[in-house]
């Protein structure tokens, strides 16, 4: 008699399905592409707010006022889905922590 429990879901309700993924990165892809059609300079850097890196604001989203690569602002919607974070803050308080 195996002691797992198959019945138990739990964790499988925090876990991103596939789909998920690829409709945020899509999603996120098509802002990049969005941007850069509309001429914002790709080149044209800001500091992100979450991994600190100089990034280019093109495919860029802003937060209430926090400025996310297009990278990390993939990362957050992941994140906010699996309910691993609730706000934008915690989000780039949690990179900035694993950056020091
Ligand atoms: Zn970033």
């Amino acid at each position: 008699m195996l002691a797992i429990d198959f019945n138990r879901r739990k964790q499988v309700e925090r876990e991103v399905t596939k789909g998920q993924v690829a409709a945020i990165t899509e999603a996120m892809r098509l802002i990049a592409e969005d941007d850069r059609e509309r001429g914002i300079d790709r080149e044209a850097p800001f500091i992100c707010g979450a991994c600190g890196h100089q990034r280019s604001m093109a495919g860029s989203v802003d937060y209430g006022g926090i400025r996310l690569c297009n990278d990390c602002a993939t990362g957050y919607e992941l994140a906010r889905i699996t309910h691993s974070v609730s706000t934008c803050e915690e989000y780039a308080r949690r990179r900035g922590a694993r950056r020091n």
